[in-house]
Parts: structure tokens; sequence; C-alpha cells
């Protein structure tokens, strides 16, 4: 039987950790959706067209160890905005939805237009200020050369491109449960997600 998880939100804001806390908890499969777009803005900063990187992307493609960085995470959101690079994407993220024994994806549009039935709906969310932080402490944490003003204008700039683009823009779905991680600890908004997502498989018939 199949269970969906939809946790979505801007840059940073803990989705990533959240996500994958609440999979390892009940039991489910997590995807993190971020990383389909970081491959194929990766490719496209070699030079590959984005739409050909699109249709061309295998899973092997999401375990490339450069995916982590800004200058990726930037390209990632470039092509994310082309309609035909969402479309190719799709198909995927869906059947891995439906997984049996429960699916947690973690993205920007999961609730909204990838699983708009999804069984439970978060939308974590922060400051881009402590936002940037936690970013920054951990890609200077991994060794890069990063400094804290320019992640901050990698966050924002990367939240303004996600918000305002035509498909699939960043926003809340309506029904989602909204959890702003700026003065919680990570324990803290873990323990708020398993509450949420516990009143609702404790409910299945
Ligand atoms: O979540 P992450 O920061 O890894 O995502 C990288 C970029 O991929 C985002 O800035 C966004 O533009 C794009 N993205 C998206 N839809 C998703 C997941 C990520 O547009 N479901």
């Amino acid at each position: 039987m199949s269970f969906t998880v939809a946790i979505d939100g801007p840059a940073a804001a803990g989705k990533g950790t959240l996500s994958k806390a609440v999979a390892a908890h009940f039991g489910f499969a997590h995807l993190d959706t971020g990383l389909l777009y970081r491959a194929v803005g990766a490719k496209t900063l070699i030079g590959v067209p984005a739409v050909a990187a699109a249709e061309a992307l295998v899973p092997e493609d999401l375990l490339a160890d450069n995916l982590r960085t800004s200058d990726v995470a930037q390209a990632a959101s470039k092509a994310a905005v082309i309609p035909e690079v969402r479309a190719l994407l799709l198909d995927f993220q869906r059947a891995f939805a439906r997984r049996a024994g429960g699916a947690v994806l973690d993205g920007r549009d999961i609730g909204t237009v990838i699983c708009p039935k999804a069984d439970v709906k978060l939308f974590v969310t922060a400051s881009a200020e402590v936002r940037a932080e936690r970013r920054y402490l951990e890609l200077s944490g991994n060794g890069q050369d990063v400094t804290r003003d320019g992640v901050l204008a990698d966050v924002k700039q990367r939240d303004a491109r996600d918000r305002d683009r035509t498909t699939a823009p960043l926003v809340a779905a309506d029904d989602a449960v909204i959890i702003d991680t700026s003065n919680l600890s990570i324990e803290d908004a873990i323990a708020r997600a398993i509450t949420e997502i516990s009143a609702k498989t404790d409910a299945r018939p």
C-alpha cells in the first residue's frame, strides 16, 4: 500500500535532514527531488542543453559527487525554470511516490504539482538568514570555499527564481502544514513532522 509524504520549502530550510529522519522513522523510501535538478544543472555546466540532460538522466547521475556545490545549485534552479525539464522529471517522481511501503519526497512542488493528493503535506521554511547560516556551516564544513555573504546571496537568488517562475513555483499547498524552523531545533522539527504524519498513518483504514 502506498503512503506519500510531500515535504516542500525553500533552499536550505532543513527539508533534507527532516525528510531523511522521517523516512527512517516510518520505514519509508526517500527521494530528494532537488538532486534530479542538480544532476541536470551539473550537465548544463559542461555544455549539455538542459532539456537533453533531463531526457538522458539515469539514476547513476544522482550519485555524482559534485552535486552539492553552489554553482550546481544555481545551474539547477535555472534548469528548473524550463517547463520541458520539469515535465521530463515528472513520471519518475510520481512513480516513486506510489511505491509500496510509503515514500517521502522533498522539493519545491511535491504537494502542489507532483503529488497533489499526498497523504501528508509539510512546508518547511525559515528566514533567509537562518537558512543561509546553516548552509554556510554545511558547505564550509565540507571544505568548500564559501563566504557567509555569498551563501546568503545564493539562497536569496534561488528563492526568488523558484518563487517567481511560471511553472510549478515554490508555494505552500493550501492544505500543507507549515513548519517554521527559524527557532526550532532540528530534533523539535523532526518531532513535529512525526506527530503530523502519525496522525494520518494511525487514521489509515
Ligand atoms: O533542494 P535543492 O536545493 O537541492 O534544489 C536545487 C534546485 O532545484 C532548487 O533551487 C530548485 O530550483 C530546483 N528544484 C525544483 N523542484 C523541486 C526540487 C528542486 O525546482 N521539486
